[in-house]
């Protein structure tokens, strides 16, 4: 450590000695630079860069780079190209063709921003990581018909499935990246896997990108993260097993990149940065030597990004690759520059300062700290800066938001805007100090301060109401058993009663009302009749149909989400904020910048006005505090978990009015809460105790008799059963029709000791299932939970279906209880 210390102060006065300080005029000099580049300045007619193709080995000043940019363009022009392009109105020419003009545009922005390293094969039509199972060959046997045909063809089959002309072929599993809302294709492997290589997409990408005179450094997914990332379809064998046949696939790929002229090659790695398996450990090490083996032509670098290396530090330092990429803004710089054998080579640093998560500006004082410690250790020449991950997570531009508060605006960067900080921590941590002489650090200071007092984001009120929440806050008044009575008593359900998740169907007509209304060509009047009418119409079909819990039908709400931020303090929203969330698929996640607090009801004439035309229970219906958490961009200057309790907070006061309207059942959804998990095993029960704990602090103002349901869907629950049974809600709803009940073991080993109502039919599809078929699934569930306990529900809201296969289905759902009960 002492010795540490020492290098840092020897360096830091070399640096202090060779450094130009840093003036106004260097200052306004970096400006210029900076604008120039943006405006292409420095390129020739033919397009070639002037800084020089390639940066030599021996530079002598610091490197920015890229990991990977957004690729929906702009304006979701790759979604509307593919979705058109699958309804057969496009031509896959016209698919093609956007694709390209995207890459070309990001390619030549990053080029403008001064970004050193661009990278390639970062675009997809749908998922990297299931370009990478074509690059490799990992195609299932099952879309073997496809095989020889267009490559589209088979990729968006393997994307989505296919059904036509005679084929049937489902789709492969989608699931989400790390801890990311995006979603990736899971590969598939058999004991017998074979891989073959498949260069095309990362060559002609380099080549196109070459031809624009703008050298890039092809990104690969790393063939661990690959193997780690996938399933074994076949029990009795360990994917890594795979790797020996593999890793020459990989060799062939990088090869024939060098040869076109690829003179680095990005291999992420971000499994590095969770739990490794002991062969998982080795699998690093024999593959990484084979490959820096057989293509000692061409600089590697390995990226892990996501979280901390922790017990893997010494592992990635030791890899013998040319630059290691590590996230700052989640894991430890020191892990790295502390290993001494990483010190003592050539290696280069990629310091990941710019966060690529999230949508906050840079502090660059902050940044410049980190940076200076890496170079005092390292020398500049061995630092490359750059955003943490790629910027994929991130919406594209700022500049297209016109409705955003400029002073709030002034706190955040979008992936446009990191590629800028980039390049300005790299000329800032250049140049000696003091930075306070340059215009844009100071700007930037002077935005990092404002958010830190802004009134706007800080609410006396809602800080003092966290300080006073005292234990009682949350717990229920008595346990589920006395609840459990003091609820039947007042309510008087049948046994197995039955409900639905919440909404209904989200006809065209209703998006229209909702349009019309937001635009202003419709009177708040008029609209609250048209919904109420809707409401009326599907309480009254409720009653008939038999129904037990009747529900309003969600027909007001846009998102389960963008509804109750809308109607609560600290929230904004973007005009354009657009992230891939998987395929064609994005998301605009709301952005909370400030102290939560809800003015004023949120729900309760809607759920009110729907009690008032029925004598059944009409369950109230919002989204729980850990799902509108994770489905937003969430603050970095207070822990998630204060942000969670604000939100829980103005939850338990919207449970709590609901209550005194007289809503004797209230549901708090959440879904999202497992996709919060962290990646590290060691860090789950920390997590889990404090969402667990929001979600009692907004569920328990409540007096026992009113009765709270939550509802679960789109993940597997079994390893975090005991913290579900923690959150205490009186009913849980659950998906499970799609596993055939599967789950429900789990419930059963653990004793769950609450009601349970496991979905007994699936709403993703339109199919109507059969009575019979619902009352096996039921009877199945009577095998581990007690009829008493049991309610009849289908997996989740009903809002991305058409009304006649709604009514016709939850009439056979009602059936199927009243069958059980006989
Ligand atoms: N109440 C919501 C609905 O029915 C729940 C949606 C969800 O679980 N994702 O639409
Ligand atoms: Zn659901």
């Amino acid at each position: 450590m002492r010795r540490r210390v020492k290098l840092v102060q020897a360096r830091r006065l070399a640096v202090t000695l060779n450094g130009q300080p840093l003036t106004l005029k260097g200052c306004l000099a970096l400006i210029l630079l900076l604008y120039l580049l943006r405006k292409g300045f420095f390129s020739d007619k033919t397009g070639k860069v002037f800084k020089g193709n390639q940066p030599p080995l021996k530079h002598n000043s610091m490197l920015t780079q890229n990991l990977g940019y957004p690729r929906i363009g702009a304006r979701r022009e790759l979604k509307k190209a593919e979705e058109a392009y699958w309804a057969e109105k496009q031509p896959a020419e016209a698919l093609l063709e956007t694709a390209r003009k995207i890459r070309i545009q990001n390619w030549k922005t990053q080029q403008q921003a001064g970004i050193d390293l661009i990278p390639s094969n970062d675009f997809s039509l749908y998922d990297q990581v299931l370009d990478t199972s074509l690059m490799v060959g990992a195609v299932p046997e099952r879309y073997r018909p496809l095989t020889g045909g267009p490559v589209l063809d088979l990729y968006f089959a393997m994307a989505r499935g296919v059904q036509r002309k005679g084929i049937d072929i489902g789709a492969m599993e989608m699931t989400k990246w790390f801890d990311t809302n995006y979603h990736y294709i899971v590969p598939e492997f058999t004991r017998d896997q074979g891989f073959s290589a498949n260069p095309d997409k990362p060559v002609q990408e380099f080549a196109e990108a070459l031809a624009l005179g703008i050298p890039t450094k092809p990104v690969l997914l790393g063939p661990l993260s690959y193997l780690i990332l996938g399933k074994e379809k076949e029990s009795g064998f360990d994917r890594i097993t795979l790797l020996e046949r593999l890793v020459p696939v990989y060799v062939t790929v990088i090869r024939e990149l060098a040869s076109k002229g690829a003179e680095w090659i990005q291999l992420d790695e971000p499994a590095l940065t969770t739990d490794l398996t002991p062969e998982q450990k080795k699998g690093y090490e024999s593959a990484y030597a084979t490959i820096r083996a057989a293509v000692p032509e061409v600089r590697l670098l390995l990226a892990t990004y996501f979280g901390d290396l922790l017990e893997n530090s010494a592992l990635a330092a030791s890899l013998p690759v040319d630059a290691l990429h590590i996230d700052v803004t989640r894991g430890s710089l020191l892990s790295i520059l502390d290993d001494p054998g990483f010190r003592n080579s050539t290696k280069l640093l990629s310091v990941g300062i710019v966060d690529g998560r999230n949508i906050w500006k840079n502090d660059l004082h902050q940044s410049l700290l980190l940076l200076k410690q890496a170079t005092a250790i390292l020398g500049p020449d061995r630092v490359l800066v750059a955003p943490s991950c790629s910027l994929l997570h991130t919406p594209l531009d700022l500049d297209a938001e016109t409705e955003i508060p400029a002073i709030i605006k002034n706190w955040l960067a979008f992936s446009r805007q990191k590629l800028d900080e980039t390049v300005i921590l790299r000329q800032l941590a250049t140049q000696a100090e003091p930075w306070s002489g340059c215009p844009v650090y100071q700007a930037n200071q002077l935005a990092v301060q404002s958010r830190k007092t802004s009134p706007l984001i800080h609410r006396p009120a809602v800080k003092e109401r966290l300080t006073a929440i005292r234990p009682a806050d949350f717990n229920r008044q008595n346990p589920f058993p006395v609840r459990k009575q003091l609820q039947q008593e007042h309510l008087r359900l049948p046994l197995f009663p039955t409900t639905t998740i919440g909404s209904f169907p989200q006809t065209t007509e209703i998006r229209q009302l909702r349009a019309q209304y937001k635009k202003g060509d419709l009177t708040e009047t008029a609209y609250n009749d048209r919904i109420r009418q809707e409401i009326a119409d599907s309480i009254r079909w409720q009653e008939e149909i038999g129904m037990d819990v009747l529900v309003h039908g969600e027909f007001e709400r846009n998102d389960m989400v963008e509804y109750f931020g809308e109607r609560l303090s600290g929230f904004i929203f973007t005009r354009n904020g657009w992230v891939q969330s998987y395929g064609s698929r994005c998301v605009k996640p709301p952005v909370i910048y400030g102290d939560v607090e809800r003015p004023q009801p949120m729900t309760v004439p809607w759920a009110s006005a729907a009690q008032s035309l029925t004598s059944k229970p009409v369950k109230g219906m919002l989204t729980g505090p850990v799902t509108i958490l994770q489905w937003s961009f969430v603050r970095d200057d207070q822990p998630r978990k204060d942000t969670a309790y604000q939100l829980a907070l103005a939850i338990r006061d919207e449970v709590t009015d609901l209550e005194k309207a007289g809503i004797a059942i209230i549901q708090i959804d959440e879904p999202a809460i497992r996709e919060g998990l962290p990646l590290r095993r060691s860090d789950w029960d920390t997590y889990l105790d404090w969402a667990v704990a929001a979600f009692r602090l907004s569920a328990s103002g409540v007096t026992d008799q009113t009765q709270i349901h939550t509802h679960m869907c789109y993940s597997e629950f079994n390893d975090i059963i005991t913290s579900i049974s923690a959150m205490d809600a009186d009913v849980i709803t659950i998906e499970t029709s799609r596993s055939q009940m599967e789950l429900l073991q789990a419930f059963a080993d653990f004793r769950y000791p609450n009601d349970i109502g496991p979905g007994v039919y699936d709403i993703h599809s339109p199919r109507i299932p059969e009575t019979a078929e619902m009352v096996a699934l039921l009877q199945k569930a009577l095998q581990v939970i007690p009829s008493q306990n049991l309610w009849v529900n289908p997996d989740c809201g009903l809002k991305t279906r058409q009304w006649p296969e709604t009514k016709a289905a939850l009439e056979r759902m009602i059936a199927a209880a009243q069958a059980l009960r006989q």
